[in-house]
């Protein structure tokens, strides 16, 4: 467990774990200590024991999923989602919590209801970066081989869009973005899953 920085509004207690198979984990645990909580890293199912929040970054959602079944991390994530732990799913993380995944499927959590179109940008050099619209104002958005999202269910929050596709959304304890908010130094990303986290624990 990494130390929390004591200087910050956020709890120094919240734990929050950030499911380390492969991807983008190094910079998700830099924003989550700069937001004042401390982290774990997660690759069993007992690594979420006593965990406040969850985390499951981009990277490549095939190789994620691969090693999420080999050892049995899909049914403890959908149990902790379950009992209102909060998730955060980034780019493949996003495709990994939607209810189904189109364009070389992948197994998925269904903790969003929406659909995942996987690589719908295009290729790695299509990646690009926008300001997003919505309640967060001038939010950066980098996205790297992204998928695009579709057809949010009823209960979806869409937070915020790019050209009119969600890009940022919320399913009651559950958050998805298809671009990286662990590139920029904009903190709101992760503060919305530490936000939900510290509501739990009151
Ligand atoms: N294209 C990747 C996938 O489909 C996601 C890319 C990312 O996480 N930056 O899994």
């Amino acid at each position: 467990m990494v130390a929390a920085n004591p200087q910050h509004p956020f709890a120094a207690e919240l734990r929050v774990g950030i499911v380390s198979i492969q991807g983008a984990v190094q910079l998700h645990a830099a924003a989550i200590a700069r937001a004042g909580a401390a982290w774990a890293p997660v690759r069993h199912a007992r690594d979420l024991a006593g965990l406040d929040a969850l985390i499951l970054p981009g990277g490549e959602s095939t190789t994620i999923s691969k090693g999420l079944e080999r050892v049995g991390l899909y049914e403890a994530i959908e149990a902790f989602a379950q009992s209102g732990g909060p998730v955060l799913g980034t780019c493949a993380g996003a495709i990994l919590m939607a209810r189904e995944v189109e364009d070389f499927p992948v197994r998925s959590l269904g903790l969003i209801d929406i659909i995942a179109v996987r690589n719908a940008y295009g290729t790695q050099v299509d990646s690009f970066a926008t300001v997003a619209q919505g309640e967060l104002e001038g939010l950066r958005a980098i996205f790297i081989r992204a998928p695009r999202l579709k057809r949010p269910g009823p209960d979806v929050e869409v937070l915020a869009r790019v050209d009119g596709w969600p890009v940022f959304i919320r399913q009651r304890n559950a958050l998805a973005t298809t671009f990286h908010p662990e590139l920029t130094p904009d903190g709101r990303v992760h503060a919305a899953l530490l936000e939900l986290a510290q509501k739990r624990q009151s």
